[in-house]
């Protein structure tokens, strides 16, 4: 899979994921000049690129912000979840893989059919810690 196999609508709604540094609502997205100087302006036109870059792993959707990102490392099939900072919003991919094995084991000797583990952590980065 490379950016070349998408088209042009997906990359420009990857693009403007790939330059923000906090994660974007379909909205953030639609608002960005960048995006509009692309004739993208309507709200279900960003809403199908991100289900489609969704489905790749190149963008994550951070259900607590209703908000995406684009993956740094992606695509990738392992699981993860994401810590965001309640003040810069700056939000970083955090591997889950031990901690989905915990929940999974304990949904199971509750007899839960667990069909997905979503693992948002919410706090202060470095940079905003340092800064109080
Ligand atoms: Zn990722
Ligand atoms: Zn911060």
């Amino acid at each position: 899979m490379t950016s070349s196999d998408l088209t042009r609508n997906q990359q420009v709604v990857l693009k403007a994921l790939s330059g923000s540094n906090v994660p974007l609502s379909a909205y953030d997205i639609l608002d960005l000049e960048q995006v509009r100087d692309q004739g993208l302006k309507a709200p279900l036109t960003i809403y199908r690129a991100l289900d489609k870059l969704q489905a790749l792993e190149l963008v994550h959707r951070i259900e607590s912000l209703n908000a995406f990102v684009a993956c740094d490392h992606g695509p990738h099939s392992e699981p993860v979840g994401f810590m965001s900072c309640d003040r810069c919003r700056k939000t970083i991919e955090l591997p889950v893989g031990a901690c989905e094995d915990v929940l999974r084991s304990s949904a199971k000797a509750n007899g839960f059919k667990l069909d997905r583990i979503t693992v948002e952590v919410s706090g202060r980065c470095t940079d905003c810690v340092e800064g109080t």
